[in-house]
C-alpha cells in the first residue's frame, strides 16, 4: 500500500491511461498460491526453514539442505535439480549465504521458465489450429475446455473438434463443456477416424470463419508409431483444408501429480511429435508442483498453460514471475500460517 499512497501535487495529472492490470494479477496470483498451497509450504516452512538465516554456505548446509528437501517429500528429480543449481551457484562464488538462497532461486528460475517463450502462438492468418495431446487421464478434454473458455473470454472465436473418438462419452463430456461454454463443437460417430473429425473442424472454422480450432484427441496411443501415424493424419487433414502451417501449436497435457513419469511422457511425445508446449494440469491436487522446474529443464519445451481445479476458470497461461512468488511466497504464509 505504501509505494502506491504518495501524495500528488494538486495540479498533478496522472500518468496516461494505462489500463491498470494490477487487481486482475494480483486475483490470479492469489488463485495461483491457493492452488499451488501444498507446494508452498512443503517449500518454505520444512526445507527453507530447516537451514537457518545468516549462515555462511558450506557443504554440510547443502547436505541438510537436500536431505530436508527430499523428507519434506519435495520429489528427488526436483530436489535434485534444485540442489545442482545451487551446488553451482556457491562454486562459482553467485551465492555465499543462507541468505543468498532464495533470492538466487527467484531470479534464475524466472529465467530458465521464460527464456523459451511461454506465449501462445497464434497463426498470421485464421483460423490457429491448436491439438492437444496428451495419455489418457492426464487432463487432455478438461483442459481443452479450458483453453475454448480462456480464448473465447479473450476474444477469439473457438470452434472444438472432439477428435478422441474411442469412447462415446469422451465426446460427450466435451459436447456438455462447449454449451457451457457457448462454443461450437464438430464431431464424429464413435469409432470414427479422429482425422476425419480434425478434417470437418477444419472445414467448420473456415466456414465460420473461426479464429481458433481446438483438437481433442484420444489418449489411448501406446506407442509411437501409433501416436505419429495419428498425428500426421490429423496435421494432414489440416493440411488438406489449406490452413498454412497447422498444426501452429501442439499441446501436450501433463498430470502435475505423477512426477517423474510426467517427464518420460513428455519425453516420449516430443520425440513423436512436435509438441510445442506443455499444459501443466492438476497442479493445484499435488505437493509436488515444484515438478514445473525439473518438467521446464528436462524437457525444453515451455510450459504455457497450468491447470488449477477442474473448472474451466480453474486454468491460467503459465506467468513464470507469479509462478516463482507464489512457490517462495514467505510473506503468505507469515499472514495465513493457519492455512499450513
Ligand atoms: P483425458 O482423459 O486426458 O481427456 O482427461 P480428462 O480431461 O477426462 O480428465 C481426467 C480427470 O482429471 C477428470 O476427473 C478431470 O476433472 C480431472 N482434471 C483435469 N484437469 C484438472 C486440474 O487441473 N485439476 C484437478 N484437480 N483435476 C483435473
Ligand atoms: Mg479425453
Amino acid at each position: 500500500m505504501g509505494l502506491f499512497s504518495k501524495k500528488k501535487k494538486p495540479d498533478e495529472q496522472p500518468p496516461p491511461a494505462e489500463p491498470d492490470t494490477r487487481p486482475e494479477k494480483k486475483g490470479m496470483l492469489q488463485k495461483l498460491t491457493r492452488a499451488i498451497s501444498r507446494t508452498r509450504m512443503v517449500l518454505n516452512r520444512r526445507v527453507l526453514g530447516a537451514i537457518g538465516l545468516g549462515q555462511k554456505i558450506n557443504d554440510d548446509i547443502l547436505d541438510n539442505l537436500e536431505e530436508a528437501m527430499i523428507e519434506a517429500d519435495f520429489g528427488v528429480e526436483t530436489s535434485e535439480f534444485l540442489m545442482d543449481l545451487l551446488r553451482s551457484a556457491w562454486k562459482n562464488g553467485r551465492i555465499e549465504a543462507t541468505d543468498d538462497i532464495l533470492p538466487f532461486l527467484r531470479t534464475d528460475l524466472k529465467q530458465r521458465l521464460t527464456h523459451r517463450g511461454n506465449a501462445v502462438k497464434f497463426a498470421d492468418k485464421p483460423p490457429t489450429v491448436i491439438l492437444v495431446v496428451g495419455v489418457n487421464g492426464a487432463g487432455k478434454t478438461t483442459s481443452v475446455a479450458k483453453l475454448a473458455w480462456w480464448l473465447e473470454k479473450s476474444g477469439h472465436h473457438t470452434v472444438l473438434a472432439a477428435a478422441d473418438t474411442f469412447r462415446a462419452a469422451a465426446v460427450e463430456q466435451l459436447k456438455t463443456w462447449s454449451e457451457r461454454i457457448g462454443c461450437e463443437i464438430v464431431t464424429g460417430a464413435e469409432g470414427a477416424d479422429p482425422a476425419s473429425v480434425a478434417h470437418k473442424g477444419a472445414e467448420r472454422a473456415l466456414e465460420i470463419g473461426a479464429d481458433v480450432l481446438l483438437v481433442d484427441t484420444a489418449g489411448r496411443l501406446h506407442t509411437q508409431k501409433n501416436l505419429m501415424d495419428e498425428l500426421r493424419k490429423i496435421r494432414n487433414a489440416c493440411a488438406a483444408k489449406k490452413i498454412e502451417g497447422a498444426p501452429h501449436e501442439t499441446i501436450l497435457v501433463l498430470d502435475a501429480t505423477t512426477g517423474q513419469n510426467a517427464v518420460n511422457q513428455a519425453m516420449m511425445f516430443k520425440e513423436a511429435a512436435n509438441v510445442t508446449g506443455l499444459f501443466l494440469a492438476k497442479l493445484d491436487g499435488t505437493a509436488k508442483g515444484g515438478a514445473v522446474l525439473s518438467i521446464n529443464e528436462k524437457v525444453e519445451v515451455p510450459v504455457k498453460f497450468v491447470g488449477l481445479g477442474e473448472k474451466v476458470e480453474d486454468m491460467q497461461p503459465f506467468d513464470a514471475d507469479q509462478f516463482v512468488e507464489a512457490l517462495f511466497d514467505l510473506e503468505g504464509l507469515t499472514e495465513n500460517p493457519e492455512q499450513a
